[in-house]
């Protein structure tokens, strides 16, 4: 298919502001024309999304944090997973952590900025003790801060379990549906799209709010990529985690590095153009993929994880801080500080001790 010409891709992008702005669907065949921008013209498409971003949520990020409370050893093979049946990463394993670790992992967590608290075990889904147990913690988390959200992810729902944690106080459910269900028997055997699409109707019915995303950077096509946003919109789901491979070793998808950080970009506005009001999350991977860009990530997603991922590490808090004031945006909950000037960052400043004038090698 023959590149569009300047004019075109304006005119695309004006139709796909208007369109979100008024709150209706992109076309698949818009989406599609999105993700084959040319890279020059990739500032344009991150402007549009822009516009969207601004319009629902002006200048604020929110700050999601992750609480693993049970790592690795699941029974299930997703094959982007870290914690996956077979897998050989060294990754941290444990079983579960208590309420009162989870307390003050969150605790400290809410102090620096996160407006809500996930919490995360692997496996295929919550026993009904399981369901207790995370049900102490969110009620925990729930007395020891005000203003927290407690977002939880276990895995697959039964009929019941939701309510159990909308009852005590959880706000919301996160399972993503991944990739598109024509893609979905490459990355798991364990259990299929319709298991996936199923649970996240469970949350729903049991009153939390949906978050639910996918994952990019797995030998998706352009189709595939529309096809899992047509999918999520329509669970409709109130916030969108937008993930990007983080390849482990001792996984399937060990070295697979397909992404480059103008395509991120491109993937996140497709996101926000389906998804015009519904928090869409630049997640896992963001570092890796995107980059020196991950500050234009910013003007298409309203919201990150602050800190470190479940078995992996992420860009550290301060730095996520930083990134946020100096692209001129705002932590949201913070909003009151947003003009304060920035504190001394003496660290910055270092005196040049090497090349011209001394015996070291230069910095090139
Ligand atoms: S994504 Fe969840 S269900 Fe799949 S292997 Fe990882 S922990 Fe298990």
């Amino acid at each position: 298919m023959a590149p569009m010409t300047p004019t075109a891709l304006d005119d695309l992008l004006d139709s796909l502001v208007s369109a979100a702005l008024a709150g209706e669907r992109p076309t698949r065949e818009q989406l599609l024309e999105v993700l084959r921008a040319p890279d020059e013209d990739v500032l344009d498409v991150v402007a549009a999304a822009s516009r969207v971003r601004r319009r629902f949520f002006g200048r604020r990020v929110k700050l999601n944090y992750l609480v693993n409370m049970k790592s690795g050893l699941c029974p299930e093979d997703c094959g982007y997973c870290s914690q996956r049946l077979g897998s050989t990463s060294e990754i941290m394993k444990y079983s579960w952590i208590s309420s009162d670790e989870a307390v003050q992992d969150a605790t400290r967590a809410v102090a620096a900025g996160a407006r809500r608290v996930c919490l995360v075990a692997s496996g295929r889904g919550p026993s009904d003790r399981d369901i207790d147990r995370v049900s102490a913690t969110v009620s925990a988390i729930k007395e020891a801060t005000s203003d927290v959200e407690v977002c939880v992810c276990l895995g697959l729902l039964k009929p019941g379990q939701a309510e159990r944690l909308s009852e005590v106080g959880a706000d919301a459910y996160n399972h993503n549906l991944n990739t598109s269900e024509q893609n979905y028997g490459d990355i798991c055997t364990t259990h299929g799209f319709d298991d996936r699409v199923q649970t996240v109707e469970h949350a729903k019915q049991g009153g939390l709010s949906p978050c639910s995303g996918a994952i990019f950077g797995m030998g998706e096509s352009d189709d595939d990529i529309v096809d899992v946003a047509f999918a999520l919109r329509e669970l409709d789901p109130d916030s969108v985690p937008v993930n990007f491979l983080i390849p482990f070793d001792g996984t399937p998808l060990a070295g697979r590095w397909e992404l480059t950080p103008l395509r991120c970009l491109r993937i996140l506005a497709v996101f926000r153009f389906m998804f015009p009001d519904s928090e869409v999350r630049a997640s896992g991977g963001r570092e890796i993929h995107l980059r020196t860009l991950q500050p234009l990530a910013l003007h298409i997603a309203n919201a990150i994880f602050l800190g470190d991922y479940l078995t992996s590490e992420g860009q550290a808090g301060e730095g996520d801080l930083a990134m946020i004031a100096d692209a001129g945006f705002v932590v949201e909950g913070a909003e009151d500080d947003a003009d304060a000037a920035p504190a001394a960052r003496h660290d910055l400043v270092a005196v040049r001790r090497r090349g011209l004038g001394s015996s070291l090698p230069a910095n090139t």
